[in-house]
C-alpha cells in the first residue's frame, strides 16, 4: 500500500507538472499572439424575426494559430482570465469591433450595433469608461453602435455593477446581460441595473421544444422584458420550431445557426449587402 501511495503521487505530481507546463507554454504563446497579431474576429448576426433583417452582430474572437490553425475562444478565453492577458486581448477586440462596425458604416452598410463581450476582469477595470471613451475617439464609432455583453456574474456586487453601469451609460453605449437565466440574478435588482437588453442563454432555447419548463421560462422572461422595458434577444436559435414558438412568444430578434454561425468579415459583409441574413 506504501509503495502504490507513492506511486499515486508520483503520478500526480507529474501530472500537475505537464499541466503547469502546458499553461505556461499556452500563456506565452498568447502573449506572442497579440504581439503579432493573431486574432481575428468573426461576426455572428442578430437577426429580426419578422423580417429576417440583420439588426446587430456580435464579434466574437478567433485565434490564426500559426500551426493549429483556427482556434476557438474556449480554448483560450479562461487562461486569458485567469493570467490577466484577458485585459489586452478585450482591448484589441473592443478596438478592432468599432474599427470594423465603423468602416461597414463607411462603405455605406446600414448602421447597427455591433457587440463584445466584456470579461470580469475588464468590467472591474479601473477607468474602464476613459478606456472605451478612447476608444470610441479613436475609431470615430457612435457609441450607440457599440453593445457591452456582461454576464449576471459581474452584477453580483450589486453597488460596484450599477456604478459601473451608469458610467458606461454615460458614454451613450448600450449594456446587454449575456447568458441571461444560466446565473444568480435577483429580479429585484435587474430593474434598478440600467441595461438595454437580455440575451436568453441558448441551454433555454435548445430545450424549448421539448421541455415544457425551458418553453415556460423563455416565455416568462420575454414576457418580463416588454414589463421592464427591455429588448430581449434568444440565443442558439438552430430550427424553425425554436423561431416560431419564439415568434409567437413576442421575441422579435434571435441569433444563432438557424440564420448563420458567426462568420469571417467577407461572409458578413455578404449577408450585409443583401440585408437579411443566410
Ligand atoms: P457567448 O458570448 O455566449 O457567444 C455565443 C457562442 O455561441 C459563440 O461561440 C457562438 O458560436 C455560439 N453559437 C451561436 N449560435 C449558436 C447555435 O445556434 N448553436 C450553438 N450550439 N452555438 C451557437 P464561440 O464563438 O465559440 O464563443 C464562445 C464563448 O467565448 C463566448 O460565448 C464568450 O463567452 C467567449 N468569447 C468569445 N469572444 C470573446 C471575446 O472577444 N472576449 C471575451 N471576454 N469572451 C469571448
Ligand atoms: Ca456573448
Ligand atoms: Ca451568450
Ligand atoms: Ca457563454
Amino acid at each position: 500500500a506504501k509503495e502504490k501511495g507513492r506511486n499515486d503521487y508520483q503520478i500526480f505530481n507529474t501530472d500537475m507538472k505537464s499541466v503547469s507546463i502546458n499553461r505556461l507554454r499556452l500563456e506565452n504563446e498568447l502573449r506572442r499572439a497579440l504581439v503579432n497579431e493573431e486574432f481575428e474576429l468573426f461576426y455572428q448576426p442578430q437577426v429580426d424575426i419578422g423580417s429576417a433583417r440583420i439588426v446587430g452582430v456580435e464579434a466574437l474572437i478567433r485565434w490564426r494559430h500559426p500551426e493549429k490553425g483556427l482556434v476557438m475562444p474556449n480554448y483560450f478565453i479562461p487562461l486569458a482570465e485567469e493570467s490577466g492577458l484577458i485585459v489586452p486581448i478585450g482591448e484589441w477586440v473592443l478596438r478592432a469591433a468599432c474599427k470594423q462596425n465603423k468602416a461597414w458604416q463607411s462603405e455605406g452598410h446600414p448602421a447597427i450595433p455591433i457587440s463584445v463581450n466584456l470579461s470580469v476582469r475588464q468590467f472591474f477595470q479601473h477607468n474602464l469608461k476613459g478606456k472605451i471613451s478612447h476608444v470610441l475617439e479613436q475609431t470615430g464609432l457612435d457609441p450607440q453602435y457599440l453593445e457591452l455583453e456582461i454576464t449576471e456574474s459581474m452584477t453580483m456586487d450589486v453597488d460596484h455593477a450599477i456604478q459601473s453601469l451608469l458610467e458606461l451609460k454615460e458614454l451613450g453605449v448600450n449594456v446587454s446581460i449575456d447568458d441571461f437565466g444560466t446565473g444568480y440574478s435577483s429580479l429585484y435588482y435587474l430593474k434598478k441595473f440600467p441595461i438595454d437588453k437580455l440575451k436568453i442563454d441558448r441551454s433555454f432555447v435548445r430545450d424549448i421544444m421539448v421541455d415544457p419548463n425551458d418553453a415556460a421560462i423563455v416565455a416568462t422572461i420575454i414576457a418580463m422584458t416588454h414589463h421592464l422595458n427591455l429588448k430581449v434577444i434568444a440565443e442558439g436559435v438552430e430550427t424553425e420550431d425554436q423561431l416560431q414558438f419564439l415568434f409567437q412568444n413576442r421575441c422579435n430578434e434571435v441569433q444563432g445557426y438557424w440564420f448563420s454561425p458567426p462568420v469571417a468579415k467577407d461572409d458578413l459583409e455578404h449577408m450585409l449587402r443583401n440585408g437579411i441574413a443566410a
